[in-house]
């Protein structure tokens, strides 16, 4: 494992352990349940909209460590950001993980970069994307979505 593998893996064991905004939110504006079944995921995003920003995130459920430690990191990223970043970031991270992204875009990730280290697992690809597919779902009036 190289230096930059290692500190990746460090980043997702680290969310894993210790999620940010895990928590149940109720007065949020937005909300949607994503389902994984492939490997049993399920990962619920909420979503406080004013204005055009979103000014909390937080998740819930029950995952394996890449998926939630991708919805921690999600979060972590895009509180502050407008409707317009999260969408741009979501599109960046999905493609990333199907290996379509170029360098310079995934070096805006920050800390989200460590996700690409999951390439390397295709079987797990699904699990890291789940929250972002449930937070574009949530954004979009959807209220659930599955990886199926
Ligand atoms: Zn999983």
């Amino acid at each position: 494992m190289n230096e930059m593998e290692e500190l990746y893996r460090e980043i997702i064991l680290d969310h894993n352990k210790r999620p940010r905004n895990f928590r149940k939110m109720e007065d949020c504006t937005h909300h949607a349940e994503g389902h994984n079944p492939l490997c049993g995921d399920e990962i619920e995003v909420f979503v406080k909209v004013d204005n055009g920003v979103i000014t909390d995130i937080s998740f819930e459920g029950e995952g394996c460590a890449i998926s939630k430690s991708s919805a921690s990191l999600m979060t972590t990223a895009l509180k502050g950001k407008t409707i317009e970043e999260a969408h741009r970031e979501a599109g960046i991270v999905i493609s990333m993980l199907s290996g379509k992204t170029d360098a310079n875009e995934i070096d805006e990730l920050g800390d989200i970069a460590a996700l690409q280290g999951v390439r390397q697992f295709p079987a797990r690809i699904k699990c890291a994307t789940l929250s972002w597919h449930a937070l574009e779902a949530s954004l979009i009036g959807k209220d659930d979505t599955s990886t199926e």
